[in-house]
């Protein structure tokens, strides 16, 4: 059945390894980011036994489906309030920023009888989640006087919002934080989280500050890639996940539509290139299931030229007689496609 989303779990395994490993020389360990995948729990497992020490993800729904995995579960969103009960059910490390929801967790980890670990996160400027400076005794002191919650840690999330990229001096600062923390407070933080994807590039060029001992990395395990630069990264697979749509229509047509020109489907005013006559695939897949331009078609002769909800269609004049109405057409995604390919239901996900 198509459209089909193939994920090859050898290949996660593969890539979390290769990371995994290149991570330790450091000392730093590595949670699995599971979010973009929708927490498929075999998926997730893969990276598990690839060398994760913990599957994080942003939302609960995905960690009602990986109860059975048997590791640490780390919330990434910051709680929301009214969820607090099922985030000390479900998680056993929560991200956060924000005193009141603490004592929302304080509060459910009591009536679970349970501990509940957190890691406060710190803005260094990327504007989206994390106190700020100023207020870190602060909110290290409100944990301090929770009965349940334990600080597991301190960190930081870049390259999200802002674009801001990590380095010797943001990273840094987080490092002298957590210092700061332990000082002042007499205690031993066991986790100086120094964020995701993007800060991978840091263990090659030797800028990764020594104190930081954990990255939260999702991107890189499933697309092979680092997201400070879009760099590639040596030996990882590019294609745990192949998206393949079937053909139904072929047929040689012209590349300018005939008549006067209004609005597209989604109401922009769309512009033509004359390339005269086109040899045209309509496959059955479209903009609910993806967002066509973040599709790379594996074979380098198939251009995408356009999609509607349901239909996206492509060029395939350079293929010559190559395929047919029925086949089938295979594509590597970016991450906002692979986002949308996992959450679309009418996409079925093949797991190898
Ligand atoms: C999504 C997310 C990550 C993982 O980011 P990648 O770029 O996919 O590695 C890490 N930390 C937080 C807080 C996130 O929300």
């Amino acid at each position: 059945m198509y459209p089909r989303l193939v994920i090859n779990r050898q290949k996660i395994k593969e890539n979390t390894a290769l990371i995994a490993e290149k991570a330790s020389q450091l000392d730093i360990d590595l949670y699995a980011v599971s979010k973009v995948y929708c927490g498929m729990p075999s998926v997730a497992q893969a990276s598990i036994e690839g060398g994760a020490k913990a599957i994080a993800d942003s939302r609960l729904e995905n960690f009602e489906k990986m109860i059975d995995l048997n590791c640490d579960k780390v919330l990434l969103r910051l709680p929301m309030q009214s969820e607090a009960e099922r985030v000390v059910a479900l998680c056993d490390i929560s991200l956060n920023s924000e005193i009141e929801t603490l004592k929302a967790l304080d509060h459910a980890a009591d009536k679970a009888t349970k501990k509940h670990r957190v890691i406060l996160m710190i803005d260094l400027g990327d504007l989206r989640e994390g106190i700020l400076k100023a207020d870190v005794d602060k909110t290290v002191k409100a944990i301090m006087d929770m009965k349940h919650i334990t600080l597991e840690g301190i960190g930081v999330n870049l390259t999200c919002y802002g674009g801001v990229i990590p380095g010797p001096d943001n990273l840094g600062d987080l490092v002298s934080i957590a210092a700061h923390i332990e000082k002042e407070f007499d205690l031993a933080l066991k986790v100086i989280s120094g964020g995701n994807s993007s800060s991978l590039f840091l263990l090659d060029n030797g800028e990764m500050p020594s104190k930081i001992n954990n990255l939260r990395i999702g991107e890189a395990i499933v697309l092979g890639r680092e997201t400070a630069y879009g760099d590639i990264i040596k030996g990882a697979h590019e294609d745990a996940f192949i998206l393949e749509a079937e053909i139904i229509e072929l047929k040689t047509k012209d590349s300018i539509p005939t008549g006067k020109i209004g609005m597209d489907a989604f109401g922009n005013k769309p512009t033509f290139v004359d390339k005269g006559k086109m040899l045209r695939a309509i496959a059955a897949i479209g903009r609910q299931d993806v967002n066509p331009e973040g599709l790379t078609p594996l074979d380098e002769r198939i251009e995408i030229i356009g999609a509607s909800s349901d239909h996206m269609i492509m060029d395939l004049t350079a293929t010559g007689e190559t395929y047919a109405v029925g086949q089938v057409v295979q594509f590597r995604l970016d991450y906002g496609a692979m986002l949308k390919a996992c959450t679309s239901e009418y996409i079925k996900k093949v797991i190898l």
